[in-house]
Formats: C-alpha cells, sequence, structure tokens
C-alpha cells in the first residue's frame, strides 16, 4: 500500500504524497482547499492527510481541480466530499466524462517491456487505476484572478497533458500547483527534477510546451507538482530544466 506523507511547505500550504501521486492543501481560517484527491483507492488517504494537518472532510470549502485523470479526480467522490469541485472551463466536461483524454490500458501495455512502466502499472491497479471515475457536479471557475477560497489561489490554464489542464498559483506564499504540466518525478521516468511526462501520458505535447512559458512568467519560488517532490527555486529555473 502507498505510504503518505504530508509536508507543509509554507504557510498554510501543504503537498501530500503517496510516491504515485500528490495533491494539496491549501488552509486559511480553518477551512480547507484541495488541490486534485488522488485515485480512488486514496479515499482514505486524503481523508487521513486532512487528519494529519488538524482538520476534517467537513473543513474543506472546495476542490480544485487541475486536471481530470484517474489519479488526480479518483478520491473525490469515494472519500465523500461534500465541498463544491471546481476545473478550468475546458476541464470540466473532462471531468464530467464527455470525453476522455488518458492514456489507456493499450498505451501502458505497449510500453510494459519497460521495467519501470509494468512496475508503475501493477501499483496502479492496486489504486483502481481502471475504475471508471466522473465528477458530474463540477463549476468552471475564473482564471487570473484570486479565487475566494482558502489560500485564494488563481486558476492558470496550461493546456496540452489534457485540453483544460490548470494550474493554480497561491501568489501570497510564491507556490504553483503545476499538476502535471511540470513534475518533478515519476516512477515511469525515474527522474527527479522539474521535468515532462512522457509524450504518451499527454494530449497534446506542442500545446504542454507552449504552458510552460505560462508558469515560467508566474512569481513563484516552489513547484507543488502533480508527481514528485516539492522543488524549490524560480518557476522559469524549472522551466528552464524541463525544456533541457
Ligand atoms: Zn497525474
Amino acid at each position: 500500500m502507498p505510504r503518505l506523507t504530508v509536508t507543509q511547505v509554507a504557510d498554510g500550504l501543504h503537498l501530500a504524497s503517496t510516491g504515485l501521486v500528490n495533491w494539496i492543501l491549501a488552509e486559511e481560517d480553518g477551512q480547507v482547499t484541495l488541490v486534485d484527491a488522488g485515485y480512488p483507492g486514496d479515499a482514505a488517504r486524503v481523508r487521513e492527510s486532512l487528519d494529519r494537518i488538524g482538520r476534517s472532510l467537513d473543513d474543506v470549502a472546495a476542490v480544485l481541480v487541475t486536471h481530470a485523470h484517474v489519479d488526480h479526480i479518483g478520491g473525490i467522490e469515494w472519500c465523500g466530499l461534500a465541498a463544491p469541485v471546481f476545473a478550468g472551463a475546458d476541464e470540466v466536461p473532462h471531468a464530467r466524462r464527455e470525453f476522455l483524454q488518458q492514456a489507456g490500458e493499450i498505451d501502458v501495455l505497449l510500453r510494459a517491456w519497460n521495467p519501470r512502466v509494468l512496475l508503475w502499472s501493477l501499483r496502479i491497479l492496486a489504486v483502481g487505476a481502471t475504475q471508471d471515475v466522473a465528477v458530474p457536479e463540477v463549476t468552471a471557475c475564473a482564471t487570473g484572478t484570486p479565487l475566494d477560497l482558502p489560500g485564494r489561489p488563481v486558476a492558470v490554464p496550461t493546456p496540452g497533458h489534457t485540453s483544460g489542464h490548470t494550474a493554480y498559483h497561491f501568489a501570497g506564499v510564491g507556490a504553483v500547483a503545476t499538476g502535471d504540466a511540470l513534475v518533478t518525478g515519476h516512477p515511469v521516468t525515474g527522474v527527479r527534477r522539474p521535468h515532462l511526462l512522457p509524450s504518451f501520458f499527454s494530449h497534446d505535447e506542442a500545446q504542454a510546451s507552449r504552458s510552460l512559458d505560462e508558469l515560467a512568467a508566474l512569481d513563484a519560488g516552489i513547484v507543488l507538482p502533480g508527481h514528485g517532490d516539492v522543488w524549490t527555486g524560480s518557476l522559469r529555473e524549472a522551466v528552464e530544466l524541463a525544456r533541457s
């Protein structure tokens, strides 16, 4: 079973990680904004992550979705969250599963000759990677302006990995939840620095590359990725590493 770690990265901001995927908890005045919620099998770990920071499901004011892949929205319906769910406008129909932009079992099987891919696929099966997930009740969030939620996140459209992929900028503490637009580690790559996921995970690679420019322009010194460790340094530097 994946082991949960919860690391405080700034005042009121925490990165939860299972080693397979991350989610973020932004706390303010006893309320929490959750960014993503892991795999379906992570539901108990989402609750545990709240417990570790002294909060419960009832304290969650909203869930922000970076993108609607099973490893980021799976825990939402499974852990019994009643809070409203928001995503980038172009990600809303994806979260409702009006369509699916996700590497399928065939994509993974074709690469199972790679021991990293094989091991990873076995690990994610155990947390419900092949389950059908959807978030029927999801609302498009405003972009470019602080949302009236704990941590005052600003939604930054970063399409490519999926059409409506969205990063969330916590300007007050200079941190960015980059989702899968920029990661710092993944069991499939074995790389432990800012990088892009392998192309078979991405819907539109050219767009993903352009979105890196959006991230590089943000005034922040902490990267909170969808996969991998916290990375400290300017976003411009992180993007340069991802491109190198
Ligand atoms: Zn992911």
